[in-house]
């Protein structure tokens, strides 16, 4: 092996004994670059039992598309030698094995490096997957495979023992369609995705469960549970994690607030005209007022119904608010609020009042636990964001792929050479 350019590409694709290009083909009209890569070995050691000195079988063609190379789409051809190995066979295993490559995954058609740069880009820049087949010259079902596959891989071995706290919401994925998505709550987490699943069920809960524990986890050590009100998940976490406090997730009662405080405004708008345009005004955080809505105590002050139904709304926000403060009795201002809401003679409060009453335990927990619910709560925005980048997805199955690509923790392949230049 004196060619210069068969050496070069052989240290190029990180190829050490017994594996070398034996030769470097460039189709300049197609931009393709191909390399012929051979094993020299006559007899090699066992991929399975590792006994050496076994004989080769017999060889198989293959393809691997590689890392671009400057403009070039880069493509790996070898003959992979099967060993026939004559120890595995006196123990009645299968005498015939497949050798693994250095450049690649059993079974993949794409090199590790292209691999590992599907997942960076894909992960760590965000780049949509579509962007990324047009990219490297593939088709975008051929990348979601690949792409799927090493997830699902990585996701297998997830380890979710220690897992004692989650939080379970319904996200809407566009379509009518809607997801199930579970994440670590517990204070180390950092809110990884465990389960992602369809629908919003109670079911929904049980398949978590039964995930949990397929990866090691305990469904009877989850102490704390912070989702929304809706009557799957409250069922669901009653029957499969009946071990779990229900802690109704904060920013959901605000949500409630605003669309009664919406669905006053809009009853009311139509007689009174200066209500006129000022929808996102009682719906958004002081903090975020322009200067010309500042202005507006008169109208905020005001005896209108929109009015008195802002000011139970930004009342029901300092409770929560003052939920982490030491010393403020906030499970007394939360029954004195539903008191004053009960007695408000907006039908919209009244509802959402007799609403708080009938969930007033989980409610309570979290007011009481706010602090060991920080996580379940902080995260919450940040799987949204993932969520919002998974919307419009054809298949459930990319979708789920992307969501735990970003949000899993999941242990996935980074570049061979990582290590190198660490
Ligand atoms: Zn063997």
């Amino acid at each position: 092996m004196s060619d210069p350019m068969t050496e070069l590409f052989t240290a190029a694709l990180g190829l050490a004994e017994p594996w070398h290009v034996k030769a470097v083909r460039f189709d300049q009209a197609a931009h393709e670059i191909h390399f012929d890569v051979t094993c020299e070995a006559s007899r090699l050691p066992c991929p399975r039992c590792k006994a050496p000195d076994q004989p080769i079988h017999d060889r198989l063609k293959r393809d691997w598309q590689h890392l671009h190379f400057f403009q070039y789409r880069a493509l790996i051809h070898a003959e992979l030698p099967r060993v026939r190995c004559g120890v595995c066979g006196e123990r009645g295993d299968t005498e015939v094995q497949q050798v693994p490559v250095p450049w690649a995954r059993e079974r993949s058609g794409f090199s590790l490096l292209f691999e590992a740069m599907v997942v960076t880009l894909a992960g760590m820049s965000r780049m949509p997957v579509r962007r990324i087949a047009k990219l490297l010259g593939v088709s975008d079902q051929r990348l979601w495979r690949s792409l799927g596959a090493l997830v699902d891989a990585a996701y297998a071995k997830a380890d979710m023992r220690g897992v004692d706290a989650v939080g379970i919401d319904e996200k809407h994925v566009g379509r009518g369609r809607v997801v199930t998505v579970v994440h670590d709550a517990s204070p180390a987490s950092r809110g990884r995705v465990l389960h992602v699943s369809e629908g919003c069920k109670a079911d929904n809960v049980g398949l978590f469960v039964e995930a949990l524990q397929a990866h090691g986890g305990n469904p009877g050590a989850i102490q704390r549970c912070s989702m929304d009100m809706a009557k799957g998940f409250i069922a669901g976490v009653k029957r499969h994690l009946p071990g779990a406090l229900p802690c109704f997730d904060p920013f959901h009662l605000v949500k409630l607030a605003n669309e009664a405080l919406d669905s006053v405004r809009r009853a009311e708008v139509v007689q009174e005209p200066a209500l006129k345009h000022t929808r996102y005004h009682w719906l958004k955080d002081a903090s975020d007022w322009s200067r010309a809505e500042i202005n507006l105590h008169w109208l905020r002050q005001s005896g209108l119904r929109t009015a008195r139904a802002w000011r139970l709304k930004e009342c029901l926000r300092d409770i929560l608010a003052w939920r982490r403060v030491p010393h403020v009795p906030v499970l007394l201002l939360m029954d004195g609020w539903i008191q004053w809401a009960r007695r408000c003679r907006l039908p919209a409060f009244k509802r959402l009042a007799m609403t708080f009453k009938t969930h007033i335990e989980g409610i309570r927990n979290m007011l009481t636990h706010a602090n060991s619910n920080a996580t379940a709560e902080s995260i919450n925005a940040d799987v949204q964001s993932a969520i919002a980048r998974a919307r419009g997805f054809r298949t459930f199955r990319n979708l789920r792929t992307i969501v735990y690509l970003l949000k899993g923790r999941l242990d996935l392949p980074g570049s061979p050479f990582a290590h190198a230049m660490a």
